[in-house]
């Protein structure tokens, strides 16, 4: 019996325990605070930093949007982090990325005051992470491993193949995964046969930007299947291969031209696995979950109040 998980109601119950938090921290005096540096106009971007500031409103913490130019300097940018460091009432950074083009993401990202750090993408935040005792954990990794706490799909001993290798997402779930003892194996764009390793997965973590690529001939009989990727598809046919007359697709090709799509195609996968995550409605809401759980981690810490959130 294939299940969907539900990533969208797993957000809310997080995001109501984060609320629970926030009244907490506001009673020691201090409203936890998250700004959000936003270069340039991308599209997707500007859609996804709406949502984070709307959410910290709705969970009662302070929320800045720092909109710069496109064509901002690596300096003008630094400046602006160094000015948000130094701020009391700021207490979780978050830069956008991508960036364009001529700024310097690495030095940009490097900036961040590693307590301040909420996506976790600093290299202290990254060595504590290799080292297994992280305190700000990347959002979307942290987002998975809620999953399986949450579904109750246990971990340890289990095969994992997790396909990509970014620092954002495939590095960083496949170290979460390590330390919660799950033998795990690291694809790539050079990796041979990569359907053939991909089978051997009990649990498949898939995090490529390739729309819909990973079909049957990936996945084991009853694997768990975790679908990052976030693609446009913009092709009506495609989207019924995909999904049939689905509604809920046709309608948004109607009105915005493309629906979303994962790395996964549903159509051919969903009925071999166990559980899988949808897109939308899978992982996405949970990186926002975790965002407002690692601000509200920072903040706490600097209030010096315990958080009871697990
Ligand atoms: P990325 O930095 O572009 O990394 C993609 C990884 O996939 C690379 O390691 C690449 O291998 C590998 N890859 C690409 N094509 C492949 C192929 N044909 N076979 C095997 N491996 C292949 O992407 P990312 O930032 O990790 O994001 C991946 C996807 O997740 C994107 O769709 C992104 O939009 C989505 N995402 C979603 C969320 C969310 O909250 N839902 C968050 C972050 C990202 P090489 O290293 O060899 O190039």
């Amino acid at each position: 019996m294939s299940q969907w998980i539900d990533g969208s109601a797993l957000a809310q119950e997080i995001q109501s325990e984060v609320a629970v938090e926030v009244r907490r921290i506001r009673e020691a005096g201090v409203r936890p605070g998250l700004a959000v540096v936003l270069v340039g106009e991308n599209p997707a971007s500007q859609v996804y930093v709406r949502g984070k500031v709307r959410t910290c409103q709705a969970l009662g913490m302070y929320s800045e949007k720092i909109d710069m130019s496109e064509t901002s300097s690596t300096e003008e940018i630094l400046s602006q982090l160094a000015s948000l460091n130094q701020r009391s009432d700021i207490h979780g950074i978050l830069v956008q990325v991508p960036l364009p083009g001529q700024v310097d993401a690495r030095r940009v990202l490097h900036a961040i005051l590693p307590e301040k750090d909420v996506d976790g993408f600093h290299p202290v935040n990254v060595g504590r992470l290799v080292a297994g005792n992280p305190i700000l954990k990347p959002c979307t990794p942290a987002g998975i491993i809620e999953i399986f706490r949450r579904y109750k799909i246990p971990l340890r001993g289990k095969r994992a193949v997790v396909i990509g290798r970014s620092d954002i997402v495939g590095k960083p779930i496949s170290l979460l995964l390590l330390h919660e003892d799950v033998t795990v194996t690291i694809c790539h764009s050079k990796t041979q046969d990569l359907a053939a390793v991909a089978r051997e997965a009990e649990i498949l973590v898939v995090a490529m930007g390739r729309p819909a690529m990973v079909d049957d001939t990936f996945v084991r009989e009853g694997a768990v299947v975790v679908d990052v990727g976030v693609n446009r598809l913009d092709s009506l046919q495609k989207i019924r291969e995909l999904f049939g007359d689905e509604p809920r697709r046709l309608a948004d090709y109607t009105k915005k031209g493309y629906t979303l799509v994962g790395d996964v195609n549903p159509a051919k996968v969903f009925p071999r696995v166990s559980y899988m995550t949808p897109v939308p409605g899978g992982v996405g809401p949970l990186t926002v979950a975790m965002l407002m759980a690692n601000t509200v981690r920072a903040a706490a810490d600097w209030a010096r109040v315990p958080v009871f959130m697990s």
